[in-house]
């Protein structure tokens, strides 16, 4: 939440965020790569009635998409196509795996940020870190961002454990550490979040803050509460995308009870209500690339399509919310080459639900079939 980051431990992640935009094309390379690669002859078509590329284009009626090993070799009408193994999805919809470009994956949900390097362990947060990525993973989610752990380096374990095979989770992109940018990137970083720790701290300034931040070349604007209209006009100048966090506001608000938010957050959180969706509409208006994102961690791992339901509800075409989650999360991390897409040459990772999500956006919270790298992790 933008009105946290004025804590010390949300400044540090946001340090490791603002690094990681620096870095993210060089360090893309190399990392995300599955274990557990299914035997690179063998063959599988997944068919469903309605198959959604995460493109923006209409659906693919009838079709399937041809997989083998870990890559998907075709898509098209289902129609005339063989495999070794044939999985049949019947009036469903197939999509490419989603992506959520803000996620806290060793963060054990209840156990609140402020008070977590004093009241959890290294040990606790790569348990849960492990619970946490299968749950994701389950939900659909077969890509994500972390955005930092309470305890470093767990994170790059976790990854570490996905992609060898030994814990089922998505492939993530964390910061790898900050000894591997040169003096240079991190004074950037240091003062990129400086400047929105004083955004953060004088909420007036926000909007400013956003600003200052896509001036010095940053590639997603997360949360981005406060976004005005010069603010989306710089950001689509920039090339940049925005990575706007509803449901996690929805929750504190609603939820806090339960998750232990703190009652000072619950009251920040009241004074923003409302600048979360203006700022979304201004999005939306000028049609700027909004990429899916949560602050999961903060509400149950797991939960993370309950974001759709709200960007629909104000006004987003469900197609363009699950681009925002596919193609158009992939490019912002710099993956659009090897996920978020179903074309030929990128990971066989496929979801499918039951229904159909332009109709209603909510199935995507009941993800029936899940696929990660040609192996089939869920399967109703
Ligand atoms: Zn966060």
């Amino acid at each position: 939440m933008v009105t946290q980051t004025a804590q010390p431990h949300r400044h540090r992640r946001l340090l490791l965020a603002v690094a990681w935009l620096i870095c993210t094309i060089t360090l893309a390379a190399g990392a995300g790569q599955p274990a557990q690669v299914p035997s690179a002859g063998r063959s599988i078509l997944v068919r469903a009635a309605q198959i959604i590329d995460g493109r923006g284009g209409p659906p693919i009626r009838n079709g399937a998409v041809l997989i083998r090993g870990d890559k998907i070799e075709r898509i098209g009408p289902a129609e005339g196509l063989a495999a070794d193994q044939v999985i049949d999805l019947g009036t469903g919809t197939v999509l490419p795996g989603l992506i959520d470009l803000h996620t806290h994956l060793t963060d054990e949900v209840g156990t609140n940020w402020e008070s977590a390097l004093l009241t959890t362990t290294p040990g606790r947060a790569a348990i849960y870190g492990a619970v946490n990525a299968r749950t994701t993973l389950m939900a659909g989610f077969t890509t994500c961002r972390d955005m930092g752990p309470t305890w470093p380096y767990v994170d790059i374990d976790l990854r570490y454990a996905i992609d060898k095979g030994s814990v089922p989770g998505p492939r993530l992109q964390v910061p790898p550490g900050a000894q591997q940018y040169s003096d240079a990137e991190l004074a950037v970083a240091v003062e990129e979040a400086t400047r929105w720790n004083r955004f953060v701290a004088a909420h007036a300034h926000g909007a400013e803050g956003i600003k200052a931040a896509l001036r010095a070349g940053v590639r997603t604007i997360d949360h981005g509460s406060m976004l005005d209209e010069e603010g989306a006009r710089l950001l689509k100048e920039k090339g940049a995308y925005f990575a706007p966090t509803l449901y996690v506001g929805h929750t504190i608000l609603n939820d806090n009870q339960s998750l232990n938010i703190p009652a000072h957050q619950v009251e920040r959180e009241r004074a923003m209500q409302g600048t979360q969706e203006r700022a979304f509409k201004i999005a939306l208006a000028r049609q700027l690339p909004i990429a899916f994102a949560t602050d999961a961690g903060v509400f149950p791992h797991g939960d993370n399509a309950r974001e759709f339901k709200l960007r629909v509800g104000l006004g987003q075409p469900p197609m363009a919310a699950i681009e925002g989650a596919t193609r158009i999360a992939a490019d912002a991390i710099g993956w659009g080459d090897r996920v978020g897409t179903l074309q030929p040459g990128r990971f066989a990772d496929l979801i499918a639900v039951a229904g159909d999500p332009i109709a209603d956006v909510t199935e995507l919270e009941r993800v029936q079939f899940v696929m990660k790298a040609g192996t089939v992790y869920k399967a109703k």
